[in-house]
């Protein structure tokens, strides 16, 4: 039966850099020259400083993808708008789950990471250079103002890297100080991309995987796998969790969502995906996992949950879940398998709560 391995978010990506065996510096010199390329390219069309159109229009540079290329040829010629959902359509067409946002992000800051690297070599660089360097930054603050308009840290991160780089100029007795703290300001607008990455695909109060990380899995799942794919789901529902809210209180609630969450992972392992899907539903994807294995799971994971001792200031708190379950069949969409395990679930519901159903 074929595993398909659904990783965490942290694991590094695998790949090669894009310029093969050169040296160093050369790989250096030559994602700095990319940058320079794509920065300016993607502000004169108004398409956002977003980490998949940077990945995007960094493969469309260098041709690496001759489908996506021509397929981006066709947008630009139309005068399409890059929104997030073209780009979101450019990735699941053109791209294996594993090269998905967190693949891409990693890229950038390892690009951002990069051009820092070259501004340190090239502390002797010509002002022309840094003159052009200025102006690519301008673009970036420009274009990352109008992608994440709601991320303060991230424009304060790029406006302090403007004003260094500015300064800079300003004063060419201490150019070598100056460029030290751009250095700086980039590494640290590299780890805040990391972070933001993390935050758009992870539920803040569980940490397992949100309903939109899930669904750009589930319809790739879905879309890769033949008729003969296997995949499970079960989606789970805290029994009267709003009478648990009304009488400890709606922190206490939160922390035995995490509590419930944290059962569901631990079982979920390295092979299944756990996703928060709503307030105090949660859902686990298990591709490759039969029917009655995913039943003895759900089982296992209701059973845990009802045996599990939960008390506040000495007095039990009464925690049970119930759980329904399907497995894919030929021609389901997303919403048709989703919604069979919905249905399923809310037999468990009727049924009394605290169990299992199957559809
Ligand atoms: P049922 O057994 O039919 O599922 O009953 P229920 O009370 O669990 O279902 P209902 O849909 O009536 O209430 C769900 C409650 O979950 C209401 C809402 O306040 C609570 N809830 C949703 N999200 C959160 C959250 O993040 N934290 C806390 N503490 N409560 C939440
Ligand atoms: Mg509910
Ligand atoms: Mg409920």
């Amino acid at each position: 039966m074929p595993q398909i391995l659904i990783e965490e978010s942290d694991k590094k990506p695998t790949d090669k850099p894009p310029v093969g065996n050169q040296d160093f510096d050369n790989l250096v010199e030559a994602t700095y020259e990319m940058a320079k390329k794509i920065l300016p390219f993607l502000a004169r069309r108004k398409i956002p400083l977003t980490p998949d159109n940077y990945r995007i229009f960094y493969d469309y540079f260098l041709l690496l993808k001759p489908d996506l290329g021509k397929k981006i040829d066709d947008l630009l010629a139309n005068n399409c708008r890059f929104s997030p959902d073209i780009s979101e359509e450019l990735f699941r067409d053109f791209y294996q789950p594993e090269e998905f946002q967190f693949a891409s992000v990693e890229k950038v800051s390892e690009r951002l990471s990069h051009i820092s690297e070259a501004i340190h070599k090239n502390l002797g660089a010509t002002l022309d250079d840094t003159f052009r360097f200025r102006d690519i930054l301008t673009e970036t603050v420009n274009q990352i103002n109008l992608a994440q308009p709601g991320e303060q840290n991230l424009k304060l991160l790029v406006d302090n890297l403007l004003d260094e780089t500015v300064s800079a100029l300003s004063s060419q007795s201490d150019l070598a100080s100056h460029m030290e703290k751009t250095r700086q300001l980039i590494a640290s607008l590299t780890s805040e991309l990391k972070d933001q990455a993390r935050l758009a695909n992870i539920d803040e109060l569980t940490q397992l995987f949100n309903r939109r990380y899930f669904g750009r899995r589930l319809s790739h799942i879905l879309a890769e796998g033949g008729d003969d794919l296997v995949l499970s789901v079960i989606i789970f529902d805290l029994d009267r969790f709003k009478a648990i809210n009304d009488t400890w209180g709606h922190n206490i609630g939160d922390k035995v969502l995490a509590l419930c969450a944290k059962i569901i992972k631990s079982n979920a392992g390295e092979n299944y995906m756990a996703v928060r899907f709503g307030g105090e539903e949660f859902l686990l994807l298990c591709p490759g996992l039969g029917r009655e294995e995913t039943l003895a799971l759900a089982e296992t994971i209701r059973g845990q949950v009802e045996s599990t001792a939960i008390t506040f200031r000495g007095k039990p708190i009464k925690v049970s879940i119930s759980c329904g379950l399907t497995q894919r069949q030929p021609g389901d969409s997303e919403e048709d398998f989703v919604a069979r395990a919905d249905q399923a679930l809310y037999l468990a519901k009727e049924a009394g709560r605290n169990q299992v159903r199957v559809l």
